[in-house]
This record gives C-alpha cells, sequence and structure tokens, in this order.
C-alpha cells in the first residue's frame, strides 16, 4: 500500500492513515507500506535549494529549516502517541540538521547537481517515514520505519530519474518477504541507492513507482495505490469536473495515460506490476470503502472504445524543415540519433509526406538540449530550419478498443473542428491504442472538454 501526499499532508492524516493500514492487518492482511513526503515538502525543500544558489542567503535557509521542523513536530504530536514522540522527534532533528547543513554548503559554495538535487529531495520521505510508522505502532501495531536503499532499492545514477536494476527485485524480497509476517514496513518512496551508496529519486511522484517495486518484489497479491481521488478518471477532474472514476482498465491503457500526461500515476510505476502480472488498484484514502480502479493484465476490460482523455502541456515541438530534406536519405535517423546520444526523449514523432519537414515533441525540461543537439547535427545546410515552439500541449484519446474500429480519429478530429479547436501535428501509434496530437497551450482545456463529451465518458 502506497501512500500519497496528501494522503499524508498533516499529523489528522497520518493518524487516519495508520488506522486505515491497522483495519486491514486485523483482517489478517499482510501489509508493505509505502509512504510518500508529506504534501508539498519535495516542492518546498527544491524552492529552498534553488534559493540556496541564488541568493545565497543562510538566514533564509534558517528560516526554512524552523518552518519545516514545526510543520514535522507539529505531525508527530498530531499522530503519535506520547511513548514514542520524544525518539521520533529525536530522528527528525537529526535529519533536519542534516537538510540545514547541504543547504548552507549550497550557500556558500553557490552549486547545486543534480546528485545534491536527489540528496535533498529524498529527505521529504525520510521524514514522513518516521512519523507514519510510529503512528502506527501507538495503535498497538509493530512496524518499523525503512529507506528506499535499505530494503535494496539499487539504481542506476541516472539523477532525477533513477532506474532499479534487476538485482532489486531480488534484495527487497529478501528482505521484505520475512518482515511483513509480523510487522508492517513504513518505506520511504521516491528514493534508491547507488551501488555506491549514494541516493538517488526516481522522478517526481516517484512513491508509485516504488509501491510498484516492492510489490512484484515479494509477489504481492495486490498493489494498492491510495490518493485523494476516487481512481484513475475519464479525464483530470480538476479540468472537467464531470470526470468519472474508471472501475477496470488495462496496463497498457494506464500505461498510456500515465505517459501522456494523466498525473495520477507515475510512467513507469505500472512497469513492475506487469513483470509479475499484479493488479494495481487505485483508491481514495478519504473514502475507502469506494472500489477504486482496478488496472488489470486483460485488454478488453469493458465496451468502450475511448476510456480516458489526457493532456500533458510541459511539452515542446521541435520542427526540422527545409527543401533540401527532401529525398534525402537519413534526416530521421540523424535527428533521432543526435536526440538519444544527447540524452533527449523523444514523446511523439510525425512527418508530412512531403519530407520537407519532420516534427518531434520532447518534455520542455529537454527543449534546450534538443535544440542544440539538432543544430549541431544539421549545421550543413541539408536542413533549412530547427525551430520550437513551448506553447503548446498534448492531448491524448486513450483505448484499447480503438484498435480495429474506423472511424474513432474521424470523430476525434471532427468534434475539434466544429469546436474551433486548431490542431497543429497529430500522431497515432501503429498499436491504436491513442490518437495524440498538438494544440496551442491555451486550447488544451478546450481539447479535453470537447472530447470527454464527444465520447460521452461523463455518463460511465
Ligand atoms: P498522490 O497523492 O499519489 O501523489 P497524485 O497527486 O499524483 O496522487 O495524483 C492525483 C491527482 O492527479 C489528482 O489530484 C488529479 O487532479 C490528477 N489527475 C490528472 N489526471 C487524472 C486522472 N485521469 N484520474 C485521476 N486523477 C487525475
Ligand atoms: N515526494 C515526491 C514528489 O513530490 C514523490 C511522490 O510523492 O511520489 O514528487
Ligand atoms: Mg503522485
Amino acid at each position: 500500500m502506497k501512500f500519497g501526499g496528501t494522503s499524508v499532508a498533516d499529523g489528522k492524516k497520518l493518524k487516519h492513515v495508520a488506522e486505515l493500514v491497522k483495519s486491514y492487518r486485523d483482517r489478517g492482511d499482510r501489509i508493505a507500506v509505502v509512504t510518500s513526503a508529506l504534501g508539498g515538502i519535495t516542492d518546498a525543500i527544491l524552492k529552498a535549494a534553488n534559493e540556496a544558489i541564488s541568493a545565497g542567503k543562510v538566514s533564509q535557509v534558517k528560516e526554512f529549516i524552523a518552518d519545516i521542523t514545526k510543520q514535522h513536530h507539529k505531525a508527530v504530536h498530531e499522530s503519535v502517541g506520547e511513548e514514542f514522540a520524544e525518539e521520533v522527534i529525536a530522528e527528525l532533528d537529526a535529519r533536519i540538521e542534516e537538510i540545514e547543513k547541504a543547504l548552507t554548503g549550497i550557500c556558500y559554495l553557490g552549486e547545486l547537481t543534480p546528485r545534491s538535487i536527489d540528496y535533498l529531495s529524498s529527505y521529504g520521505e525520510r521524514l514522513a517515514a518516521p512519523i507514519l510508522s510510529a503512528s502506527i505502532r501507538t495503535l498497538g501495531v509493530e512496524s518499523q520505519s525503512l529507506t528506499g536503499g535499505g530494503i535494496g532499492i539499487i539504481t542506476d545514477d541516472n539523477y532525477g530519474a533513477a532506474h532499479p536494476l534487476d538485482l532489486t527485485y531480488a534484495a527487497v524480497k529478501r528482505y521484505i518477504a520475512p518482515l511483513i509476517e509480523n510487522t508492517i514496513p513504513v518505506i520511504t518512496g521516491f528514493i534508491g541507492e547507488t551501488e555506491h551508496g549514494t541516493i538517488t529519486t526516481l522522478g517526481r511522484g516517484g512513491s508509485d513507482f516504488t509501491a510498484s517495486i516492492v510489490g512484484a518484489a515479494i509477489g504481492a497479491d495486490e498493489i494498492w495505490l491510495w490518493k485523494e481521488v476516487h481512481g484513475i478518471m475519464t479525464t483530470d477532474p480538476k479540468i472537467v469536473p464531470e470526470a468519472r472514476p474508471l472501475p477496470v482498465i488495462s496496463y497498457i491503457e494506464a500505461m498510456e495515460m500515465s505517459f501522456f500526461g494523466a498525473k495520477v500515476l507515475h510512467p513507469k510505476a505500472i512497469e513492475p506490476a506487469i513483470r509479475q502480472g499484479i493488479p494495481v488498484r487505485v483508491k481514495n484514502t478519504f473514502d475507502p470503502d469506494y472500489p477504486g480502479t482496478l488496472v488489470v493484465k486483460d485488454e478488453k476490460t469493458s465496451d468502450n472504445i475511448v476510456k480516458a482523455v489526457t493532456v500533458v502541456d510541459k511539452v515542446a515541438l521541435i520542427n526540422i524543415s527545409g527543401a533540401g530534406m527532401v529525398g534525402t536519405i537519413g534526416v530521421a535517423a540523424r535527428t533521432f540519433g543526435a536526440l538519444a546520444n544527447a540524452g533527449v526523449n523523444i514523446k511523439m514523432i510525425s512527418q508530412g509526406s512531403s519530407e520537407a519537414n519532420l516534427s518531434t515533441v520532447v518534455d520542455e525540461s529537454q527543449m534546450k538540449i534538443a535544440m542544440r543537439a539538432l543544430k549541431q547535427e544539421f549545421n550543413n545546410g541539408v536542413v533549412g530550419e530547427i525551430e520550437h515552439d513551448v506553447n503548446i500541449a498534448v492531448v491524448a484519446v486513450v483505448g484499447v478498443g480503438m484498435a480495429g474500429t474506423p472511424g474513432v480519429a474521424g470523430r476525434v478530429f471532427g468534434s475539434l473542428g466544429e469546436n474551433s479547436v486548431n490542431v497543429i501535428m497529430i500522431s497515432q501509434g501503429s498499436s491504436q491504442h491513442n490518437i495524440s496530437f498538438v494544440v496551442k497551450k491555451d486550447t488544451a482545456a478546450k481539447a479535453v472538454q470537447v472530447l470527454h463529451k464527444e465520447f460521452g465518458l461523463e455518463k460511465l
């Protein structure tokens, strides 16, 4: 069971989570718990780190340290019994002192590397786990707080988006499987360690991924992700209030949704579950009796052709064009080669049949690196222009029922046209599990609303 940041946002909620875990334990379930940082803490740490590097003020660091100390102490007092409070507070204070040292160092050095960003941001979870564990102990249930690296989540050193090495699964099983027989381990989500013991993070929202790694390692019956929504929904409820929770969806659909921006799941969270064929359930911490969404292997989970609409707007469009490209062999290969060598992940590709134009979509954070790599690759005149646009969003329509069903694209683009949403670029994977397209950022919400209605998703 993984609990997200909103589920453990403060002491009251932590106490509720501890009670929830106990209620399942009382039914006889053996449970490993993965926790996120208290809501907003990871962002706050990253903000403090960026301020330390730009302003370099030690006084600002002290203010920040006082704030998070207060917030975490308060959470302890609200969720942990007196018999454990002192010990937990001592542990938190030691951790917080380390954060202060690191931030002060950044003030003086004026340097913040990807490795130190991972080190600092790992503290959110490292402060949360001891509190939740003590809160569970307060209810009379055995519990231990552990870190990702501590239980054997060993990753590569790709800081900010580290990936577990294969040996992780056996190591985690060795550690956790015997433990859950008589205690409830509370494991920090989001973080791992390299083989040399340096802390890494699995990418923002990575606690989902941790839960799935642990679940796959121990061969869990189910992996449960507890959040503040009723499950994976037909679209982001913040954009379409009529969005409905999906009772069942397939692994493929969940992956496509998270890849194309559905913030509800970390994009890699399904991968470990697939390895072992373990069902993943997304449930609401604040409405635990509601069944939520079950993510399973079966592809055809309902008659709906389209299941969901997603949008991602932290992306950039890169357009390569020029008459010299027509009939020239190797432009696409060189484009993808240059981007791959620069470590840029391509989200979408499209080429017009005139061959005078090749478009790719990349994460906004990788746009500058991508542009530099392409300009370097094509400094010889084959390509006329390389342009970028960050004022765009990618909208995707997802559903395995689309494969082989004629007319879906017609309905997608017909309804957008009728509602004056201009489409800049289109791409459909050959799997036909999604149709994705690019629009201007300020029309993205409208595109999502139009499509949600067109496919009757509010009536699900
Ligand atoms: P966690 O507490 O586990 O970190 P998240 O905040 O990552 O949970 O995910 C829940 C949020 O994802 C919701 O607040 C919701 O606005 C957003 N969201 C975006 N798309 C969807 C979707 N299709 N279904 C459910 N939630 C979605
Ligand atoms: N705390 C981390 C984040 O905010 C990981 C997570 O919550 O899943 O990104
Ligand atoms: Mg999340």
